[in-house]
C-alpha cells in the first residue's frame, strides 16, 4: 500500500473525495486549453470552460467511485487480518498466530538467555459441562474462562486457544516461581468464576501444566511437550491444581540475567 493510500484511509471518505476533487479538479480543466494550444485549433477560452465543466462533474462522480472500492477493500483486509489471528469464539489469538508470534519471542529468550515460562491450561471435566447444560452453555463458559485467563496476564504475555476447552500462554521475562504464581492465580481466578445460566450458576475449574524455560537447549516445541506432560500430572493429581516439569539446567556458560514477575 503507498504513503498516499495510507493517508485518504487514514483521513476517511469525505475528506478524501474533498481532497482528490481538489487537486484533480483544475488538472483535468487544464488539459482542454493545453489540448487546444497543443493543436493550433479552436476556441481555448471555450475549451477551459468545457474542460473545467467536465472536470467538475466527472472528477468527484469516478473519485467516489475509486474511492469506495478502495474503502471496501480496506474493510475486508482488516477484517481477513482479524479472521486469520483471532479464534472466533473466545476472541482470543488462535494457534496459528501464537506460534508465529512466540517463535519470535522464544527466538529471542535463546539469544539473550532470559528467562521464560509456557503454561498450558485445559478446563476440567468439560464434557459434563456440555452434557448437562447444553453446547451453548459450554461455549458460553469458555468464553468466560478465557477472559479470566486473560485478566490473571500482564501486557507482553501471549496466550491463545490450543484447541478444544485448551489455552495456551507464553510468559516473557517470568521465572520458574513467577510462572508459578501465574499459574495459581489463573487456577484461582476460574475457579471463582461463574457463569449465570437460565437461573443457574455454572462454573468449573482448571488444571495447569508449567514449563520453565531459563536458558537451556530446548525448542519451543519441546517446552509445549513439557507442559503437556506437567499439565497431565495436574490431572492425575485430581485437577483443579498446577504441576510443573523439572527445570533443566542452564547451558554452561551462560550469564544469567536477572528476571522476574
Ligand atoms: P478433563 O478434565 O480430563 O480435561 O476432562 P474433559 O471432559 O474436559 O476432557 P475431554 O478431552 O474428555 O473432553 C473435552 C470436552 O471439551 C469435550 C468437548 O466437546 C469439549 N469442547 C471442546 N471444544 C469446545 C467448544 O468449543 N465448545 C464447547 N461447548 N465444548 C468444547
Ligand atoms: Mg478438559
Ligand atoms: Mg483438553
Amino acid at each position: 500500500m503507498t504513503r498516499s493510500t495510507r493517508a485518504l484511509l487514514a483521513i476517511g471518505f469525505v475528506p478524501s473525495l474533498m481532497l482528490v476533487t481538489l487537486v484533480l479538479v483544475p488538472v483535468f480543466a487544464l488539459l482542454a486549453p493545453l489540448l487546444v494550444a497543443l493543436l493550433g485549433r479552436g476556441n481555448p477560452v471555450v475549451a477551459a470552460q468545457v474542460g473545467a465543466l467536465s472536470a467538475l462533474i466527472l472528477v468527484p462522480a469516478i473519485g467516489a467511485l475509486v474511492l469506495r472500492l478502495l474503502f471496501q477493500l480496506e474493510r475486508a483486509r482488516a477484517r481477513l487480518a482479524v479472521l486469520a489471528t483471532q479464534d472466533s469464539l473466545t476472541g482470543v489469538h488462535n494457534r496459528r498466530y501464537f506460534f508465529e508470534i512466540a517463535e519470535r519471542e522464544w527466538a529471542r529468550c535463546k539469544r539473550y538467555g532470559e528467562d521464560a515460562a509456557l503454561l498450558l491450561v485445559d478446563a476440567d471435566n468439560f464434557k459434563a459441562i456440555n452434557d448437562v447444560y447444553g453446547h451453548l452453555c459450554g461455549d458460553k463458559l469458555l468464553v468466560a474462562i478465557a477472559k479470566a485467563v486473560r485478566a490473571s496476564l500482564r501486557q507482553p504475555d501471549l496466550m491463545a486457544r490450543f484447541g478444544g476447552e485448551e489455552l495456551v500462554i507464553l510468559l516473557p521475562h517470568t521465572d520458574p516461581l513467577g510462572a508459578l504464581d501465574v499459574a495459581e492465580r489463573i487456577r484461582e481466578r476460574v475457579a471463582g468464576g461463574r457463569l449465570d445460566w437460565n437461573g443457574e450458576k455454572v462454573g468449573t475449574t482448571v488444571s495447569v501444566g508449567v514449563a520453565a524455560y531459563g536458558g537451556d537447549d530446548r525448542t519451543l516445541d519441546a517446552l509445549v511437550h513439557d507442559a503437556d506432560l506437567a499439565l497431565y500430572a495436574a490431572k492425575k493429581a485430581g485437577r483443579n491444581c498446577v504441576r510443573a516439569a523439572p527445570i533443566k539446567p542452564r547451558r554452561s556458560g551462560e550469564i544469567r540475567r536477572e528476571t522476574s514477575r
